[in-house]
C-alpha cells in the first residue's frame, strides 16, 4: 500500500503533505484498519499479545502517522484546505474508535488473552491489556442488552443536554450588553479595554463605548472600573447567567438540566456496577476514591484557610484605608486587589525581558536536563521544518546515543494556534520485527518574535511556560517502555499528567538555576537580586485566597457527584452554601448563581475531577520538594525523578511510581510552603 502521506521509519516529509490527500488517506487507512480487525478476529483465536494487540497497534500507528502530521499543521500552519481537510477526517476518526469501543468480539479477544497469556507478559503490557478491558467495560459493552440499550440512551441524552447547558451560558452571555456614551463612566479602565470596548460598539454600528460579558469585557470592568455602581451591575448580569435570578431571571435557566445531568450520571455510574458517579469518574484516574479525594480537600483547606482568612482581612482594611469602601462586597474583591497588589508590588513583566532572551533561556533549560537527569541536547539542521522559526533536536544519552527528538515552534505568527503545548509526534515503542521507534515531541508556544536584530525576550510568565512545556516533553522522550499503549504519556491517568511538567516550573523560581537562564541581552549581566526577590514576592500574592477558591469549586464538585440520590435528587445550592461555610473566605450574594455557568464539570470533562488541578500540584511541589532537601542539581534525585516517573510512562500506577520516587504517600505541606503558606501557623 503506498501512502503520499507517511514515511514509515523517518520523522513526517511536511513538505509532501497536500490537504487533498489527507481525507482520501485517512478513508483508506480506515478501510484498511477494519479490514485488519475483522481478519485478526476471524481467525478465531486463540488471541495472544503477538496475534492481536501487536497487529492493532501496527495498524493504528499507520493511521497515526497519516493524520497526526497533518493535524500538527493544521494547528501551526492553517489554511483554509487543511481546516476544510481535517474537519472532514475528525467524525470518521471518532466513529472508528467508537466502533472498535463497542466491538464484543474484539473485547472477548483481549479477555482472552488475560486468561491466557497475563502471567507471561510483563507489566506494561498487563497494563495495556487492563486498561482496553477497562475502558470497553466504561462503554458499556458487557452489559445486558436492555441496560446496553439503558446506557446508550443516556449517552445520548447527555449528550445532548451538556451541550444545550452551554448554549444557555452562551446566550445568556450574548444576550446582555451595557452601552456607555460618556467615556468618564469608565474612568479606570485601561487603554487597550477601553479599544476593545469602542470597537465592540462600532460592530454594533453605535458610537462610545459597548460593555459585554464577554470574559475580557467583564474582567476589565469588574478590575479596574473606578465606578463602584457599574461593576456591581456587571457582577450581577454575569453571576447570574442561564439561572433563575439576574436581569434575564428565567430566560436561559439552566436549573432543569443541571438536575437531570446529575441524576443521568448517577444511573450511568450504577448501570456499570458503581456506587456514584464520582466512582466512576475516579476509575480511570489516579486518585483512588472520592473519601481520599474529600480527605486531601479538607486538609488543603484547614491548612490553608487561616491564611486566606488573614489575607482577606488586609484586603478588606486596604479597601477601608485606600478606597474608601466600608462595606467590601463581592463586586470590589477584584478591583481592590489590583489596587493592592500595584501598592505592594509595582512589577512589571516587560521589565524583565531583557534578562530573558530566548536562545539564552533555551540553553539554560538543556543545561538544567543535563544536570538533572544526564541528558544532553543537540540541534539538528538536516530535519526538514514546516516554518523558518522552527528548530528540531536530538536528545542524547549520556553515551551519547540519540534516544529521542523534538522540534520547537516558539512564536505566535498568523495562521497558528494560540496557546502553547506538547503534543507527540512519534511514540517509543517496539515493533513485531523487533525494530524501534524512537520518540519525537512537538513543543508550541506563541511568544513574542524577535524584533529587528535582538534576540526575541521573553517575560518571565514565558520562561516559565516553556518549562512547563518542556517537562511534558521530557515525559514522552525518556520513556523507556517498549509497549505503545502506555509509552510517554500514553495512558498516564489524567491527574497525573500535570506532574512531569508542572514540576520543571519549578527551576524557573530557582536563583541558582536562574543564574544559566537568565542574563541580560546586551550586556550578560543577571538577574538584578532586587528583582528577583520581587519576582518571588509577587508570585504568592493572595495564593491562599487563590487555594481556598479551587477547592471550594472542588469540594463542590465532588460532593454534587457523590451525595446524589436517586428520586430525591440533591439540592445543588444547599451544597453549595454547604461548602462555601466551611472553606470560602468571601461570601457572595444570595443571588449569585455560579454553579449555573461552571460549565468545566455541567459541560465540559472536568465532572468530578476538578480536584485534579490541585492534586497534580500538590505531586509536583512535592516531589520537587526532594530536590529542595537534596539540592536542585541533585543528579541522584535526577535519575530517581527519571527512573520512576519520566521513564516508565501509563505502564503503572501513578500512586506507585510516585511512592517509589519520593519513599511515601504525597503530603501537601510542599505545595502550602511554596504558596508562602507557613505551615505551623496553619496546622
Ligand atoms: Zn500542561
Amino acid at each position: 500500500m503506498s501512502n503520499p502521506l507517511t514515511s514509515y521509519s523517518g520523522l513526517p516529509p511536511f513538505s509532501a503533505i497536500r490537504p487533498e490527500h489527507i481525507e482520501p488517506a485517512v478513508d483508506e487507512l480506515i478501510a484498511h484498519n477494519r479490514a485488519k480487525v475483522a481478519e485478526v478476529l476471524a481467525s478465531g483465536g486463540p488471541f495472544t499479545w503477538d496475534n492481536l494487540v501487536a497487529v492493532l497497534d501496527e495498524a493504528e500507528d499507520r493511521l497515526d502517522r497519516a493524520f497526526d502530521p497533518a493535524s500538527h499543521l493544521n494547528a501551526v500552519m492553517n489554511s483554509d484546505a487543511l481546516r476544510k481537510a481535517y474537519n472532514a477526517c475528525l467524525p470518521k476518526l471518532s466513529d472508528f474508535a467508537t466502533e472498535l469501543g463497542q466491538n464484543r468480539e474484539l473485547f472477548n479477544a483481549y479477555l482472552q488473552v488475560k486468561q491466557n497469556e497475563y502471567e507471561r507478559l510483563d507489566t506494561a503490557q498487563r497494563k495495556v491489556i487492563d486498561n482496553a478491558l477497562r475502558d470497553f467495560r466504561l462503554s458499556g459493552i458487557d452489559l445486558p442488552p436492555a441496560q446496553q440499550k439503558r446506557f446508550a440512551d443516556i449517552q445520548s441524552r447527555l449528550a445532548e443536554i451538556t451541550s444545550r447547558y452551554s448554549d444557555n451560558v452562551l446566550d445568556a452571555t450574548n444576550a446582555w450588553s451595557k452601552h456607555v456614551t460618556d467615556a468618564a463612566a469608565l474612568a479606570g479602565l485601561p487603554e487597550s479595554a477601553l479599544a476593545q470596548a469602542r470597537q465592540a460598539a462600532q460592530q454594533r454600528n453605535l458610537d462610545g463605548y459597548l460593555l459585554t460579558l464577554d470574559f475580557p469585557s467583564y474582567y476589565a470592568v469588574i478590575t479596574y472600573a473606578d465606578d463602584r455602581a457599574l461593576r456591581e451591575e456587571m457582577y450581577t448580569a454575569y453571576v447570574t447567567r442561564a439561572s433563575d435570578q439576574g436581569p434575564h431571571a428565567g430566560q436561559f435557566d439552566n436549573t432543569a438540566l443541571m438536575n437531570e445531568i446529575l441524576a443521568l450520571r448517577h444511573e450511568e455510574a450504577q448501570l456499570l456496577g458503581y456506587a456514584d458517579f464520582a466512582e466512576l469518574s475516579l476509575a480511570t484516574k489516579m486518585a483512588e476514591s472520592s473519601d481520599q479525594v474529600l480527605g486531601f480537600l479538607h486538609d488543603l483547606g484547614r491548612k490553608a484557610l487561616p491564611a486566606a482568612r488573614a489575607e482577606m482581612e488586609e484586603l478588606k482594611a486596604f479597601a477601608r484605608s485606600e478606597c474608601g469602601i466600608a462595606d467590601f462586597r463581592s463586586w470590589d474583591a477584584s478591583y481592590v486587589s489590583e489596587k493592592l497588589q500595584q501598592a505592594k508590588y509595582a512589577i512589571s513583566q516587560e521589565a524583565l525581558r531583557p534578562y530573558f532572551p530566548a536562545p539564552k533561556v533555551l540553553a539554560g533549560m538543556f543545561e538544567v536536563a543535563q544536570r538533572l537527569f544526564g541528558i544532553g541536547v543537540r540541534e539538528r539542521s538536516d530535519v526538514e521544518l514546516w516554518h523558518g522559526d522552527a528548530r528540531y533536536y536530538d536528545v542524547l544519552d549520556a553515551q551519547g546515543e540519540v534516544i529521542a527528538g523534538f522540534y520547537i515552534d516558539l512564536y505566535a505568527r498568523q495562521h497558528k494556534r494560540g496557546g502553547a503545548w506538547m503534543d507527540d509526534c512519534l511514540a517509543r515503542w517496539r515493533r513485531r520485527d523487533g525494530s524501534l521507534q524512537k520518540p519525537v515531541a512537538y513543543l508550541v508556544c506563541n511568544f513574542t518574535p524577535p524584533v529587528g536584530n535582538d534576540p526575541a525576550l521573553l517575560t518571565h510568565d514565558e520562561v516559565t511556560t516553556m518549562f512547563h512545556e518542556f517537562g511534558h516533553g521530557l515525559h514522552h522522550m525518556l520513556t523507556r517502555v517498549d509497549v505503545r499503549g502506555v509509552s510517554g504519556i500514553s495512558g498516564v491517568a489524567w491527574d497525573a499528567v500535570e506532574l512531569p511538567s508542572q514540576f520543571m516550573e519549578n527551576w524557573c523560581w530557582e536563583p541558582e538555576a536562574l543564574a544559566l537562564i537568565a542574563g541580560h541581552y546586551q550586556t550578560g549581566e543577571p538577574l538584578p537580586a532586587d528583582l528577583l526577590q520581587k519576582m518571588l514576592a509577587a508570585k504568592n500574592f493572595q495564593s491562599a485566597m487563590m487555594m481556598v477558591r479551587q477547592l471550594e469549586f472542588s469540594i463542590f464538585d465532588m460532593r454534587l457527584h457523590r451525595e446524589f440520590v436517586p428520586g430525591t435528587g440533591i439540592d445543588i445550592q444547599k451544597v453549595l452554601d454547604e461548602v462555601r461555610a466551611e472553606v470560602a473566605v468571601m461570601r457572595p450574594p444570595a443571588f449569585n448563581r455560579f454553579q449555573h455557568g461552571f460549565s468545566h464539570i455541567f459541560a465540559g470533562g472536568y465532572a468530578a475531577g476538578y480536584y485534579s488541578y490541585k492534586w497534580a500540584e500538590v505531586l509536583s511541589a512535592d516531589a520537587f520538594s526532594r530536590f529542595e532537601e537534596e539540592g536542585i542539581f541533585n543528579a541522584h534525585a535526577g535519575a530517581a525523578f527519571r527512573r520512576a516517573i519520566l521513564e516508565r510512562g501509563g505502564s503503572e500506577e501513578a500512586m506507585a511510581l510516585f511512592r517509589e520516587f519520593r519513599g511515601r504517600e504525597p503530603r501537601v505541606d510542599a505545595l502550602l510552603r511554596h504558596a508562602g503558606i507557613a505551615v505551623d501557623a496553619a496546622a
